[in-house]
């Protein structure tokens, strides 16, 4: 039954992981608790009982864009929502308290600071559900602390009987139970969905030539919306800069810019004017936009809550999509000056490691997120590229020998760059100046790359056989394990870095290896255009027309008639009502195109054939198979065209064809038969007989 509703109103199938669950629960007048990751689907947790249950749903939010997002996307399936917040003037409030008189609504959204507008109707109305979204705003705990949520302990005590629902993609402990309690729900019912988020690729490259690399990740993902999230604001200005001036269309976005210029950038995106955006972590929250394909990370974040946030902003309609991070030494350090002279430095720099480690992971990454969040992965992902593309692991002793007793002789005075300089031999002033030339072990690593050995000292770095001061000028010192390698002969294992710049080539491996659905790209392109026109006529965000997953769905299935359109995911009554046709229309008039074509194509053979050329010529001028041809002959022969295909028949082919098709009881398809001849005869042959026998009959 529910199930019904979820399509009639939403147009979507199946339930995904514990929706149902949660909505059962707040059916059944519980408080309830909703843990789940950002685009697990938290809005029809409360969007459907308000529509199943009698009265009026309140929903507190905490930005004036995610109401407007949430309101504009309910009304485009054709239910009665509204919000309430400081932006409405005078004769719009009138307007709204009328349609609540009027019973007219079924979802009302509200800032937490906005209740005094609706005392009356809190003890007029009937409440049936009250959905505190973004909870964690409760809890002094979290990053968006919001002090108007800490006063919503009230509701419980002027509305004892209307159950009260959280919502929330944060999990922490401290922050759970700080919203139960300040809210003070009765014993609540709390699901807490796996934070696992398959849809994403995890990538991680060595930081450098980034704008390249972006570059041409960009190029590779044409008409794609995504966001480079940078460190710094100049970052974001130079990098939205570079990429205009390579004519890819991007914009920055950082805390800096006027309120004006922000909200606008920010329309800009969700709208799909603009598709990219360069942007420090100030941007993002109060985003629902569900077509983001993809984030990339110019610097190393924080932290792995940071990190998971933002590349969860990616794919949250479920589509496949990728994240990318870059990691650089030279992030770690500056990160570290950040985290040094803070309060709490110590939990800083541990939760910076941690993110390190991440980084350096020779491993399935997706396993080392989620078990950072305390869940289990049973096994490798599959999806990310160390999964993909597992590191090569070589006896790297020699390397690591040299290397230490290089820090050794440099008398662990040096950092990285010199060290590695020293290693290759260089000649630079400095090493001269220092007399470093003459020292023993002075070029003994000329043989490898400078690049090489940075990425080998990073992983020596890591595996704990040499140690960064970075209270101290960031000189290369000895670490733990060094002396188990110079003086032991212990074995050190190192990884091949295999991505100097072949990402382009670990993509289309990527792809090959995808079971990914097969569908046209230009029906696409030509659905996605006509969703922007409908967006733009009615001013709101193209995905809130449909989502990605339900293009990409209209691709595969092309529907043509009601029923089949109304059984996409993401198609319910509502939608079908309003887009039904003009989506039809373009499929449609796609499949008429394609036919077009394709009697062009027979057109053009027929020309050719009528000007004497033989089936090879045309093959040839045409670049066609020879076996294409012949379909097209057969193909314009049955049509009535005067050819004479049986000049093209091997002598006694058309009898044994003819005995093979009894035999074998009129199979479809050719192969059946160039199998019972055990391919004896081609495929063009078996074809033109079977063309005669057809039009003999
Ligand atoms: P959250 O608030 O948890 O980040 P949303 O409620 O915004 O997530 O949902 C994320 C996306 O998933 C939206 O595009 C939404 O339409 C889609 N979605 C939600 N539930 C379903 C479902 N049962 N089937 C298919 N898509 C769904
Ligand atoms: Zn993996």
């Amino acid at each position: 039954m529910l199930k019904t509703s979820l399509k009639k109103h939403f147009g979507f199938e199946n339930f995904r992981p514990n929706q149902e669950e949660i909505i059962n629960s707040v059916l059944e007048g519980k408080d309830t608790v909703a843990i789940m990751p950002t685009g697990g689907g938290k809005s029809i947790c409360f969007q459907l009982p308000a529509l199943v249950l009698d009265g009026l749903t309140i929903v507190v939010s905490p930005l004036i864009a995610l109401m407007k997002d949430q309101v504009d996307s309910l009304k485009a399936n054709g239910i009665k929502a509204a919000f309430l917040n400081s932006t409405l003037d005078n004769s719009e409030m009138q307007d709204l308290m009328e349609q609540i008189a009027a019973k007219e609504l079924k979802l009302l959204y509200i800032a937490p600071e906005s209740f005094e507008y609706i005392e009356n109707i809190l003890k007029t109305e009937k409440i049936s559900l009250i959905a505190v979204d973004e909870a964690h705003c409760i809890s002094s705990w979290g990053h968006d602390f919001r002090p108007a949520y800490t006063k919503l302990g009230f509701l419980k005590q002027q509305l004892p009987d209307t159950p009260i629902m959280a919502l929330t993609a944060t999990a922490d402990k401290a922050t759970r139970a700080d919203i139960a309690d300040q809210l003070n729900l009765l014993e609540p019912n709390i699901f807490i969905s796996s934070f696992n988020r398959p849809n994403l690729y995890l990538e991680v490259k060595p930081g450098q030539d980034r704008i390249k690399h972006i570059q041409s990740f960009i190029n590779e993902r044409p008409n794609t919306s995504g966001i480079v999230y940078c460190l710094s604001r100049k970052s974001t200005e130079d990098l939205a800069q570079k990429l205009t001036k390579a004519g890819i269309n991007a914009e920055a976005y950082h805390a800096g810019l006027s309120a004006d210029k922000r909200s606008d950038v920010q329309e800009k995106f969700i709208n799909d004017d603009v598709p990219i955006i360069c942007a420090t972590i100030a941007f993002g929250m109060g985003i629902d936009k569900s077509n983001v394909r993809w984030v990339i990370h110019y610097n190393l974040p924080k932290n792995i809550e940071g990190y998971y946030q933002e590349i969860g902003r990616a794919g949250r309609d479920g589509v496949e999509s990728d994240t990318l991070l870059f990691y650089s030494y030279s992030d770690v350090i500056q990160l570290r000056k950040f985290a040094e002279n803070s309060s709490n430095e110590e939990f800083q720099l541990a939760k910076l490691e941690r993110m390190q480690q991440f980084a350096e992971s020779l491993n399935c990454r997706r396993k080392a997120l989620l078990s950072y969040f305390g869940e289990g992965l049973s096994k490798d992902c599959g999806n990310c590229d160390n999964c993909r593309k597992p590191p090569k692991l070589f006896d790297g002793t020699i390397i690591a020998q040299k290397a230490l007793s290089a820090v050794y002789r440099l008398q662990q005075e040096e950092p990285l760059n010199n060290l590695i300089d020293f290693l290759r031999g260089s000649s630079n002033a400095y090493i001269q100046s220092k007399g470093y030339n003459t020292l023993k072990t002075y070029g003994v690593g000329a043989d490898l790359s400078w690049k090489d050995w940075r990425h080998y000292v990073i992983q020596l770095l890591n595996q704990g056989f040499l140690e960064i001061a970075f209270h101290d000028g960031n000189k290369i010192l000895l670490g733990a394990l060094a002396n188990n390698v110079l003086y032991e002969k212990q074995k050190v294992v190192l990884a091949n870095i295999v991505d100097t710049l072949p990402f382009e080539k670990v993509k289309k491996e990527k792809r090959t290896k995808k079971p990914a659905k097969k569908g046209d790209d230009s029906l696409f392109e030509i659905l996605r255009q006509l969703r922007m026109t409908i967006a733009k006529e009615e001013k709101v965000p193209p995905y809130i027309i449909f989502n990605d997953a339900t293009l990409k769905e209209m691709v595969v299935e092309k529907p043509t008639y009601d029923e089949a359109f109304l059984a996409i995911d993401g198609v319910g009554q509502a939608k079908l009502d309003k887009y039904g046709n003009a989506f039809m229309d373009a499929i449609m008039q796609y499949q008429n195109d394609k036919t077009k074509k394709k009697s062009n194509t027979y057109n053009e053979t027929w020309d050719l054939y009528q000007k004497g050329k033989t089936v090879e010529e045309i093959a040839a001028i045409r670049e066609l198979g020879i076996t294409t041809v012949f379909s097209h002959i057969s193909k314009l022969y049955l049509d009535g065209k005067p050819i004479e295909l049986k000049k093209y028949l091997k002598e006694g082919n058309l009898l044994k064809v003819k005995h093979a098709k009894v035999e074998l009881n009129e199979p479809s398809g050719l192969k059946p038969y160039f199998e019972f001849f055990e391919g004896e005869i081609p495929y063009e042959q078996i074809r033109v007989a079977l063309t005669i026998l057809e039009k003999e009959s």
